[in-house]
């Protein structure tokens, strides 16, 4: 598909995106703002474009395209007697058959659309003259997603060429443009001339935002509000609605909740544009406050850890901006294709702080890097912003060609200039333009450049420095890359082109800088990271390594668990996160183990700072500390025993550790271990409610009844519910297991043994 389909058509090509498309207008628009350009941008659109494609165009399409004739047989086979139903009033017609329109939900219709598009756009991008630019040196004519066109216009005569290429087009293969729901974007002081065909005086033009593949740009501001008003509007309206059910969802209900139908709305603008100030900052106070329905009780770092490392999945929203834009450099430094919206980054990239740098700027050292990032626009202030999180570095400094000539001299540490750490020197540089190794070579003379004319250049009187630049840079280089440089000299070579080969980055956590001490159990992975290279870098390494930097004030000084100060630590004693919500544990009764485990329940002594609650025991008078309500309050005896007895049988040891902890469920033993899981579950559940009862003054708060009466009624619901299934087989093996908990009589009936 590549080798056919010119880049600017993204849609279903392998290697280009939706956001190719986005972020080519988004910086086109930018670039108009800063430039004062004056164009227009006209969306055009197709009338059920997918549905009109006629089937001989298609097919003679593909030939022209050198598809072999085995493949365009192929098609001709799928295509030839195709039919179809309509469904009227709950029957099916007869079949009717049809000529024109790929088939809906057919895997290659994209790819066919594509295709049947494409001599439309060459037709366009021959006879256009499009927008053309200078600085960067770049023809643009239009952007395509599927039947989603967007031309770039300068020249008002273009605007009757389309007209005139559409009426071919639409001979051709029976393809119809709507032009009263086209709509048009003039910028700067862009007129359009009145003399237009008709047709195309029916089109939309505003000079507000335009709303393009679902995202609205504007030629005036760089992040529309539109944008993020009604977004916040659609979250505030989900998060009301599901507000009501509050009460029935667990907490990991509320994590999905969140993250599949709140937070997922709200990527794909995120990816595209720079938030409103303040935007994410409100969405999450409104997501936090959700999740805890007001009470917070555990840092929000550890919300959105995995479910595996103790935490609830949460996905955290400025974690996930910074991977989108880690994620738009991994594409600006190494996407194969080079799409058209790269040039227009390079262009911003190189103006900033006149360093004439592009992809240069992510070698540098972030010490010495601007801190002032306000020339360059929103999104790539954002971008290099995650970018200084990490600690970033490339292996060895440039050899040979163009990306010897454009290696940097300022903040770069693979070329150590002294002479250019000074403040002064480097100003004066920079405005002499001379950044890069490339600057310093005088192609006339054959030489390096003379120290004198460097000196007025830098406007400096005196040769001192202008020398000492030029000796430091030659003896930095390596041998191999001076000899490039004799040899570019004699040979006078032109001036490179500013595209040098793909970087070779890595991306790392930085080193620690927080003055809190590491907790020996930390619940931060940052210190297993290990820098990987940056091009094959995942989604989920970014994400993790993010996460983890971006709280890693609160995660690194804490346990990732509470008991780790409570019970003495045991080789091999551990948190098992994963048991706590395997299959047989409601949702509920998981959700108060992982409470515990990170001490996100009420005590005494806790809940005495802030009521006016004794902080003693209301069984015992105790002074009622976390371990005091779940180990050692004498009214837990009774359960303690019963569930020794009961672990005793599936031959294991009850302890404080087993019971806080829970067992890791492994293959051999794993319908013990789910049941094993489930019964410490429910224990701590009958001990969280029977203290609650208590504290309520109600009857019934023995936690041994409690959890015998939990367990019963879970044994009899699935008994009955196996029997009813006639499935008791599967019921003897899960739950009549060793005959612990119950057992099944030859006649049929349900025996409870504990
Ligand atoms: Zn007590």
């Amino acid at each position: 598909m590549a080798d056919v389909i010119h880049p600017d058509q993204t849609y279903t090509v392998p290697g280009r995106s939706i956001f190719d498309n986005l972020f080519l207008v988004r910086d086109l628009l930018e670039l108009g703002r800063r430039d004062g350009l004056s164009f227009a941008l006209l969306s055009l659109d197709q009338e059920k474009a997918f549905d009109r494609v006629d089937h001989g165009y298609l097919l003679s399409t593909l030939r022209a395209f050198g598809f072999g004739p085995q493949f365009v047989s192929f098609l001709r086979v799928l295509y030839a007697s195709a039919e179809c139903l309509v469904r009227l009033n709950w029957t099916l017609t007869e079949p009717v058959s049809f000529g024109r329109g790929v088939r809906q939900g057919c895997p290659l219709s994209g790819q066919l659309y594509a295709l049947a598009i494409e001599p439309f756009l060459c037709l366009l991008r021959r006879r256009l003259t499009g927008l053309v630019l200078r600085e960067p040196e770049l023809r643009l004519v239009l952007s395509a997603y599927a039947d989603d066109v967007l031309l770039v216009v300068q020249d008002p005569g273009d605007l009757a060429r389309v007209e005139a290429c559409q009426a071919i087009f639409s001979a051709a293969s029976s393809a119809r443009v709507n032009w009263v729901k086209s709509s048009g974007l003039a910028v700067g002081g862009w007129r359009q001339v009145s003399s237009l065909p008709p047709a195309l005086q029916t089109i939309r033009w505003s000079a507000g935002p335009l709303l393009y593949l679902g995202v609205y740009l504007s030629a005036t501001h760089p992040s529309p509000p539109e944008n993020w008003q009604n977004l916040e509007g659609g979250v505030i309206e989900r998060i009301r609605k599901w507000t009501r059910l509050l009460r029935c969802l667990s907490l990991r209900g509320r994590a999905l909740v969140l993250n599949q139908l709140v937070l997922s709305t709200l990527w794909y603008r995120l990816n595209t544009l720079a938030p409103a100030p303040g935007f994410l900052s409100h969405l999450r106070r409104l997501i936090l406050e959700f999740f805890w329905s007001g009470l917070h009780w555990a840092p929000v770092g550890v919300l959105h850890l995995p479910l595996k490392e103790g935490g609830q999945d949460l996905k955290c929203l400025y974690t996930q901006v910074r991977v989108f834009r880690l994620q738009a450099l991994q594409r600006l430094l190494y996407s194969a294709g080079s799409s058209t919206w790269s040039i227009l980054a390079h262009a911003f990239l190189r103006r900033f702080h006149g360093l004439q740098y592009d992809r240069q700027l992510f070698y540098l050292c972030p010490r010495g890097f601007p801190r002032d990032l306000s020339g360059l626009p929103d999104f790539y202030q954002d971008l290099l912003r995650a970018w200084k999180l990490f600690s970033t570095t490339r292996s060895v400094a440039a050899i040979v060609g163009a990306d010897l000539l454009t290696e940097p001299l300022l903040h770069n540490p693979q070329l150590c200039v002294q002479a250019a750490e000074s403040r002064t020197v480097r100003q004066r540089l920079v405005l002499a333009g001379v950044t890069r190794v490339g600057d310093l070579l005088d192609y006339d003379r054959g030489d390096w450049l003379d120290p004198l004319t460097l000196a007025r250049r830098m406007g400096l009187s005196s040769l001192r420095t202008p020398r000492r630049v030029l000796q430091e840079v030659e003896a930095a280089l390596t041998p191999a890359a001076r000899a490039y440089v004799s040899r570019a000299l004699c040979e006078g070579a032109p001036r490179p082109s500013l595209t040098p080969g793909p970087p070779d980055l890595s991306i790392g956590p930085l080193p620690c800088r927080s003055q809190h001490t590491p907790h020996p159990f930390t619940a931060s992975r940052l210190h297993e990271l290990q820098p990987v290279g940056f091009q094959v870098a995942s989604r989920q390494y970014l994400y993790t390594l993010t996460l983890h930097t971006l709280h890693a004030r609160t995660l690194v000084s804490r346990p990732d668990t509470k008991w780790r100060d409570l019970l003495p630590p045991l080789e091999g004693e551990q948190p098992r996160w994963a048991s706590l919500y395997s299959t047989l544990v409601p949702r509920p009764v998981g959700d108060i183990s992982w409470r515990l485990l990170h001490g996100a329940v009420s005590t005494g002594v806790f809940l005495t700072r802030f009521t006016s609650l004794p902080e003693n025991c209301p069984f015992c008078n105790v002074r009622e500390t976390l371990a005091h309500v779940y180990l050692e309050c004498a009214r837990l005896q009774p359960l303690f025993r019963l569930l020794t007895n009961i672990l005793l049988r599936f031959w294991l040891h009850f302890s404080p550790h087993l019971f806080i902890y829970s067992l890791p469920i492994r293959g051999p033993t794993k319908s013990r271990d789910l049941l094993v899981s489930l019964l410490l579950a429910l224990a701590k559940t009958a001990i969280y409610k029977t203290r609650e009862r208590r504290l309520a003054h109600e009857a019934f708060c023995d936690c041994e009844a409690v959890f015998r009466l939990s367990v019963h009624s879970r044994i009899r619901a699935e008994f009955l519910w196996a029997a009813s299934t006639d499935s008791l087989d599967t019921f003897e093996e899960r739950w009549a297991l060793s005959g612990v908990l119950c057992s099944v009589t030859p006649s049929g009936s349900l025996r409870l043994t504990l």
